[in-house]
């Protein structure tokens, strides 16, 4: 099968849903931080699959993993037990501070379980998130998910509340009696990288623990050592009363989970969540290779690194046009005067792959094995642009 660019989105345009806005590339093949389109260019990719492939594209371990567990087993359901399964519970469970995991297969619907979790350990319906906060699609995550434009041709939707990001305050006012739960990211990514203040969570933490409150942590997009810890609230070193995970948990195999403390957890019982796929051996197998890389490579570190160099390197360009650069090891947003789309496609012309994330900020999420000379490679184009 070797279809042309043009036969490919020909077929998208006849067959496929258009909820999304494509960049005009079709992408053959990808390897550590290079994907390579139909017609053989090579691009250096800022953006990952979205914050997804943290240990770069076809990780030789993770591909690896992949095939030999393919092999074996693929898939049996959570009617049976698997070695898989076991081996990755223990690890995320460690790696997290948390007791006990619940295996799904994305972001989304890691938020749904934690949301559930939340509603029936309270007893309770309401949910505080955080302006400018994304959560995901699907009609529970959406409910906490800010965006007007995504939410309102859904509504009704399940009773939520915004209130500003850091704003510790605001979340001590808005708890009554029928709150189910607080929902953060300890760093919002799709709102614009927006980094907690210095002591935000820790007051949140405080508020929740004060009031009873649950507080759920969405690691989606600031997991696995993106933000130069393997998980973003260590920042603060607070714990989650649940934590979703996901994006690049499976290295880049589709794979997500919804951890929690013991007394949490125990208010799920047999029957009360379920996920055919979820924690399935294959993607088990995925994650296992996955995590073992970023510890045998030292990426968590390498993240933290290379992007205090990255938002270095950023500050040395042209001035009119920036208006903040911030950012957390490799998870960094570049906030222009001005719309980044443009800016987007140049780049991309010019063999660099970049994200634009609420309107006007370059939201940089590269693979964290990136070399040091590909991210000054996709400085110097966007000095030229
Ligand atoms: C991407 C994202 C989600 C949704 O994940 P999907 O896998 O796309 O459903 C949820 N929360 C956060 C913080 C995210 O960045």
């Amino acid at each position: 099968m070797d279809l042309s660019y043009d036969e490919i989105v020909g077929k998208f345009e006849k067959y496929v849903f258009q909820t999304y806005t494509r960049q005009p590339l079709a992408i053959k093949k990808a390897r550590g931080a290079v994907v390579t389109d139909v017609n053989g260019m090579e691009y250096i990719d800022c953006v990952a699959g979205i914050a997804v492939n943290n240990v770069g594209h076809c990780h030789p371990a993770v591909v690896d993993a992949i095939k030999r567990q393919a092999e074996q087993l693929i898939h049996v359901s959570n009617l049976y037990f698997t070695e898989q399964q076991a081996v990755l519970a223990e690890e995320l469970a460690h790696l997290t501070e948390t007791d006990r995991v619940f295996f799904c297969n994305s972001g989304a619907e890691a938020v749904e379980g934690a949301l559930k979790l939340a509603r029936k350990a309270s007893g309770k319906k309401r949910f505080i998130a955080a302006e400018h906060a994304f959560h995901g699609r699907t009609r529970g995550a959406l409910s906490v998910t800010h965006k007007e434009k995504y939410r309102k041709p859904f509504e009704p939707l399940a009773p939520a509340v915004f209130v500003p990001y850091n704003d510790a305050d605001a979340i001590r006012g808005a708890i009554n009696d029928d709150t189910a739960g607080v929902i953060l990211e300890p760093i919002q990514g799709e709102g614009g990288v927006i980094i907690p203040s210095d002591g935000y969570l820790n007051e949140v933490r405080e508020i929740c623990d004060e009031t009873g409150t649950l507080l759920i942590i969405d690691e989606v997009q600031t997991g696995f050592g993106r933000t130069g810890k393997w998980f973003a609230r260590e920042h603060s070193g607070i714990r989650a009363d649940i934590m979703t995970v996901a994006k690049a948990m499976g290295g880049g195999f589709p794979m997500g989970a919804m951890l929690a403390r013991e007394d949490v957890a125990a208010n799920f019982g047999r029957g009360d969540h379920a996920s055919t796929f979820g924690g399935n051996a294959l993607s088990c197998a995925a994650a296992i290779a996955n995590i073992e890389v970023i510890k045998k490579e030292g990426l968590v570190k390498r993240s933290e690194e290379m992007g205090k160099y990255l938002v270095q390197r950023l500050k040395g360009l042209h001035k009119d046009y920036v208006k903040e650069i911030r950012g957390r090891g490799l998870m960094v947003g570049m906030e222009l005067t001005v719309k980044c789309d443009d800016i987007v496609n140049k780049a991309r012309e010019r063999g660099v792959l970049l994200n634009c994330t609420s309107d006007s900020v370059l939201r940089f999420v590269p693979p964290l094995t990136i070399a040091k000379e590909q991210l000054d490679k996709a400085v110097a184009v966007l000095d030229e642009i």
